[in-house]
């Protein structure tokens, strides 16, 4: 027993202060249980961490610690409580786990590793005999240590974004460090109100520093721009701009679909991917049914290549080519009086400035766009989030490149 005892006390590498007591194997519950004792003269206050006298000592608690072999591996203890001057009877923390945690800091730092490798909760939490909640407290701790351990080196360009949460108009935005890839922040609704909190989740100093920030043209986003960082640039990229342009051509083509339905042609339906495509991803069968429907002379051809035109704007370098190229479009979009590309094109002018700060900075929608990839699977692969909260440790554990080491 003695041997077994010192032999724990070097596994666990606990503090002088800490000695083994005991160790319980259970063959039957397949668990090993060690007993810690408090063999200290004196503690510190956990407060103000003042060396105090011994008050007493807290009811017994019990710490999942990384198993032995297949055995459950619980370390039990009863805590000295301190009597400080200060700041009265304090219980003092456990060298080896986190104030609210009943598992010890390496078991957590186990479960996070083991997370990192498996997108599901359920297949770490069911791995360990865990339950959901306790994997999802674990990996909230973890994002909290990554979250308070982040810098404050300054964030050129900023994207904040739009995702939809649970079925129903639930949204939530998001911020992501265009030249980091990661996710910086995520919040309820979005609402001005709730962006202004997403932008002050950064350091004064950071959000002084920011040179852009991309949005879609959605109000809310613009006025918590200009209060909180007005010195940035407000940039609608590529990414936003080409989901309002697909929505229009989708837009045209259901008007025509329906009419030429009415009159027994049957050529649009089940088109509606095939607008979506650009010429160089189509293979050799789709693009000779797209060549075969352009001959159609439809108003969806139409408004398709008034949105494939627009590509060209992106390769533009300076804002006066920019310029002079939207004028040269929007005139092509009046001209085929297709409303809800004129309808758009409306809305682009009214965002104009910060369509042609694009030249400026040229912020790839690339980062964004892999980021809400990644959340789609972290969202698939969850068996549906009980609370915002959960979603958004979720989507920093993994897209927030945190240091979530214990
Ligand atoms: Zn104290």
């Amino acid at each position: 027993m003695e041997s077994l005892i010192s032999h724990y006390q070097q596994l666990l590498g606990l503090p002088s202060n800490w000695n083994v007591d005991n160790v319980d194997l259970s063959l039957p519950h397949k668990r090993v249980t060690i007993k810690l004792k408090y063999v200290g003269q004196d503690v510190t206050c956990p407060e103000c961490k003042t060396s105090c006298s011994i008050y007493d000592h807290a009811p017994e608690q019990r710490w999942r610690h990384l198993d032995t072999m297949q055995f459950e591996t619980i370390l039990v203890a009863r805590l000295p409580r301190v009597n400080c001057k200060k700041h009265g009877v304090k219980t003092a923390s456990a060298p080896w786990a986190d104030k609210h945690s009943r598992f010890t800091l390496m078991f957590e730092g186990f479960v996070v590793q083991l997370l990192q490798h498996c997108a599901s909760t359920q297949a770490v939490a069911s791995m360990l005999r865990l339950s959901w909640h306790s994997v999802d407290q674990i990996m909230r701790r973890a994002v909290a240590r990554g979250m308070k351990r982040r810098d404050t080196e300054p964030i050129r360009h900023l994207g904040i974004d739009e995702k939809s949460f649970r079925a129903g108009h639930q949204y939530v935005t998001i911020m992501n460090d265009l030249d980091g890839g990661r996710v910086l922040d995520v919040v309820e609704t979005r609402t001005t109100k709730a962006t202004v909190k997403l932008l002050t989740s950064l350091a004064a100093k950071q959000r002084k520093r920011v040179l852009s920030v991309s949005v879609d043209m959605w109000k809310p986003f613009a006025h918590a721009v200009r209060k909180k960082a007005p010195q940035a640039d407000i940039v609608h990229d590529r990414y936003h701009i080409s989901k309002y342009l697909n929505d229009a051509v989708d837009a045209v083509r259901r008007q025509e679909s329906r009419a030429l339905k009415t009159a027994g042609d049957k050529t649009l339906i089940g088109s509606k991917y095939t607008w979506l495509r650009n010429p160089e991803n189509m293979s050799d069968k789709q693009r000779a049914d797209f060549d075969q429907l352009m001959t159609c002379e439809l108003q969806t051809g139409t408004a398709w290549s008034l949105k494939n035109m627009f590509r060209a704007f992106w390769v533009l370098t300076t804002r006066d080519a920019a310029e002079y190229f939207f004028q040269y479009w929007s005139d092509a979009v009046d001209r085929s009086e297709l409303k809800p590309m004129i309808k758009v094109k409306d809305m682009m002018a009214r965002h104009i400035e910060g369509i042609l700060n694009f030249t400026r900075h040229r912020t790839t929608n690339a980062v964004s766009e892999g980021l809400n990839s990644k959340i789609q699977l972290i969202k698939a692969s969850a068996r549906g989030f009980h609370s915002f909260k959960s979603y958004r440790t979720r989507i920093l554990f993994y897209c927030g490149k945190l240091d979530m080491a214990i």
